[in-house]
């Protein structure tokens, strides 16, 4: 018997879960992508892309697409999918299950100052001018134009365009994963004395936040939305057991 399951991605844990589950024959895997990247990587399964409208879109999908299992493997700050996901599982009966990679905890040494989007970001940097790194997404970039007065050392995956209206500003078109090393040869390099970025978790993308603590430099973190309260793992290797776990007959899951 196959059992389709549905991947919700645009992270490196749903490409590597994707890779895990191709391989087996009694499983016929999806990877969902909402489609954003210029440039997206290779994935080891068969990809749609784009929104599917709303939950009740994809609750739709999963039933004409006859979907046993939906995996949410979004990133942490795409919260609008993650709700859209544990609505279309409520709506369509298709159990669901999560990765939800944990935050990075602060350790002594860190400066860090929390805020809930980028306006705040902005005046948590205050007035007099600074070198900011922002390690951030197309959508959150825009807001720092109007905090002029600083430089700005902007890295992304893609493009920011239009480019930010300020005088000084530098762009670096770059995917990671980053090594700490590098990452504060960077810092250095760059004089940067402020970082602002979201806390992914992961290590892929801790390097900064590392080097930023060896360097004493203050680092303005974006909270963590909040996510529906799913079944969830932590990691690939564990959301792997719980896959296997869900799919297994019901008489030995004991139901
Ligand atoms: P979002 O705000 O949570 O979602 C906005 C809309 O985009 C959703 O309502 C859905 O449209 C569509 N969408 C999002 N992810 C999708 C997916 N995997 N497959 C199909 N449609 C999807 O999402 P976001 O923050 O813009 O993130 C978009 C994608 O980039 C996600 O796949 C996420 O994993 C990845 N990503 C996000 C971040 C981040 O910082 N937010 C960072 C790295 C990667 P419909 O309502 O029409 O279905």
């Amino acid at each position: 018997m196959t059992h389709r399951i549905l991947i919700l991605g645009g992270t490196t844990e749903a490409r590597q879960l994707a890779a895990k589950l191709a391989v087996r024959a009694d499983l016929d895997i999806t990877l969902s992508m909402a489609g954003r990247t210029e440039n997206p990587v290779e994935q080891p399964v068969p990809v749609r892309v784009g929104g599917f409208g709303g939950a009740e879109g994809l609750a739709d999908w999963l039933g004409e697409k006859k979907i046993d299992l939906l995996i949410d493997a979004t990133h942490p700050y795409a919260a609008r999918i993650s709700a859209n996901a544990a609505e279309a599982a409520r709506i369509s009966g298709v159990p669901i299950l999560a990765l939800r990679r944990p935050a990075w905890e602060p350790v002594a040494g860190d400066n860090w100052t929390l805020v809930d989007d980028a306006d705040e970001a902005v005046a948590a940097l205050g007035a007099n001018p600074r070198r900011v790194f922002l390690a951030l997404g197309r959508q959150e970039v825009a807001a720092f134009a109007t905090a002029p007065q600083h430089a700005y050392v902007i890295r992304s995956v893609d493009p920011i365009e239009p480019p930010l209206g300020v005088p000084d500003a530098a762009y670096i078109l770059s995917r990671g994963p980053f090594a700490e090393a590098d990452e504060r040869a960077l810092l250095e390099a760059q004089k940067i004395d402020a970082i602002v970025s979201k806390n992914s978790g992961g290590q892929a993308t801790y390097g900064k936040i590392a080097a930023a603590r060896e360097l004493g430099i203050a680092v303005i973190l974006f909270r963590r939305p909040e996510l529906p309260d799913v079944p969830s793992a932590p990691t690939v290797a564990a959301l792997l057991a719980m896959v296997d776990h869900q799919l297994a007959p019901a008489e030995k899951r004991g139901v």
